[in-house]
């Protein structure tokens, strides 16, 4: 073909000096690689600075600026205040670590800028196969269907949602309001608070979530669950769906999932499982006692992004009855028909089991990670920290000052600083101002959690980084913040109240 040349001048994003942004992209490579390489000796964590609040709050630029020159804005007031979660020492929540190969990933995949929501093309297959190889990982048959997401949030909606549309094909089209009786659900007191709004933007309303009772070990008491089922049953209400958690978010506990789905068979429910962190424990043969039942769920969510260490944001959702899956979401537009050929061409659409079109190629990083480190790597790096966690739970047990304030089955440590004659009010304020001075002092970020009435510390450890003397650390400087305090007459002083 022939061109005349064009006389009008089109402007472009794309940069006008190649090599200049070669140069500048190379930098941040290197950058990143030496932040990486060298966070160990950094804080986990710093205040943003005035100076950085306030260049974070200037107005739209309405002209451009050099990339090396936004780059060093970057460098300067957002790389170093960042959350911190790729530090040795950071145990907040549960956080993933990333990986250095999962942020290549992630360029690559943002370099394409393709979007496997629909069509014939290669990301499409990758996020398959990732479905596949999670399949397999947790037990769901290969006829199960799933998709990737932003985290175990949206997994957990998806899979409510199935749950719910699958229980009465009438509520896609009529609504709640016109479907008879109304929907209760069930989960332990213990269960993650984005069940508890998935339930409120479906519409089930959180009135008619029960949250049942735990017992010490914080599982689910199923003899209260099933008299709450019967009591429901005998007042007129449709329960619908159990929820099981493998791994709860405060101390990592595990429900008799496989008592939970034989209740839920019982009742005619569906049996659905948050499984964020722990489910990934289904790669160990030594815990698949522990989760017998979760390859009994009809759905499933976690994450890639918590206990696989890759990169935010990655979480996944699998649906046994993949009719189902698709039932609840599909509805079909006239501007993504499926052709025979070219690009709208080839598969189902995922946009037909979810609720974006639009969406990341989070697959190719999950993918890129499992190909790097096989399977075996992660069997040996969560072993790992399941040993890091009985440690650290022994060094707070062979310190007089410590108490453990949860069994430790799984890779969360909650746990306090304790003083003769301080009661129990004083001791949450302290462990809560001690909790502040290890995130000030860039010395570690564990998180908190509140145990029958106790604040706890609590570490969370989803860390491929973390080594032994991270640990060590740790329970050396809570010792040493519990005496300064106790040397500043902090419980006299204090005005920070703990709430229960
Ligand atoms: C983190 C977590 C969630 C939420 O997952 P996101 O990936 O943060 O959306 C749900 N349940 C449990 C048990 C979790 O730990």
């Amino acid at each position: 073909m022939e061109h005349k040349q064009s006389t009008v001048t089109e402007v472009s994003l794309d940069p006008r000096k190649w090599d200049e942004l070669r140069a500048t992209g190379h930098r941040m490579l290197d950058d990143m690689f030496n932040y990486l390489q060298e966070i160990r000796s950094q804080p986990v964590w710093q205040s943003v600075p005035d100076a950085s609040r306030k260049a974070l709050n200037a107005g739209i630029p309405q002209q451009g600026t050099e990339t090396a020159q936004v780059y060093d804005e970057f460098l300067q007031h957002i790389l170093p205040y960042n959350l911190g979660t790729v530090h040795p020492r950071f145990w907040g929540w549960v956080c993933g670590t990333g990986t250095p190969g999962s942020m290549l990933a992630d360029m690559l995949a943002s370099g394409m800028n393709t979007s496997p929501s629909f069509g014939d093309h290669a990301d499409i297959y990758v996020e398959k196969q990732v479905l596949s190889w999670s399949k397999e990982m947790l037990g769901f048959p290969q006829e199960g269907s799933g998709l990737l997401t932003t985290g175990a949030s949206m997994a957990n909606l998806l899979a409510l949602t199935v749950a719910r549309n699958h229980f009465n094909a009438n509520i896609r089209g009529k609504g709640l309001r016109n479907t008879e009786g109304q929907l209760t659900i069930y989960g332990s007191t213990e269960t993650h608070n984005c069940v508890h709004k998935a339930i409120e933007l479906l519409g089930i309303g959180s009135e008619h979530y029960r949250k049942i009772p735990v017992n010490a070990s914080y599982r689910i008491r199923p003899d209260l669950l099933q008299d709450a089922i019967e009591e429901d049953i005998r007042n007129g209400y449709r329960p619908f769906c159990i929820i099981g958690n493998a791994g709860t978010v405060n101390t990592g506990a595990i429900d008799d999932l496989e008592l939970l789905s034989s209740i839920a068979k019982q009742y005619n429910c569906w049996f659905h499982v948050d499984g964020a962190f722990g489910a990934v424990l289904n790669i160990l043969p030594e815990f698949k006692d522990k989760l017998k039942g979760l390859s009994l769920a009809d759905s499933l969510a976690f994450d890639y992004h918590k206990w696989f260490y890759v990169n935010y944001d990655a979480g996944c959702v699998l649906i046994r009855d993949a009719a189902a899956h698709r039932d609840a979401f599909a509805v079909n537009a006239s501007y993504l028909q499926k052709h025979e050929r070219g690009v709208i061409a080839g598969n189902d659409h995922f946009n037909h089991l979810g609720i974006e079109l639009s969406r990341g190629f989070r697959a190719l990083k999950v993918w890129m990670s499992f190909k790097e480190h096989g399977l075996d790597k992660y069997r040996q790096l969560i072993r790992q920290n399941l040993q890091q966690a009985k440690y650290l739970a022994s060094l707070v047990r062979a310190h007089e000052e410590m108490e453990l304030l949860a069994p430790v089955d799984m890779n969360i440590v909650c746990f306090r600083f304790v003083a003769d004659g301080l009661d129990n009010e004083t001791l949450n304020e302290m462990n809560k101002e001690i909790l502040m001075r290890l995130h000030e002092g860039g010395i570690a970020v564990p998180s908190f959690t509140v145990l029958n009435g106790s604040y706890a510390i609590r570490a969370a450890i989803t860390n491929h980084r973390s080594r032994q003397e991270d640990f060590e650390i740790l329970v050396n400087e809570v010792a040493r913040l519990g005496h300064l305090l106790i040397k500043e007459n902090f419980a006299i002083t204090t005005s920070n109240k703990v709430a229960s």
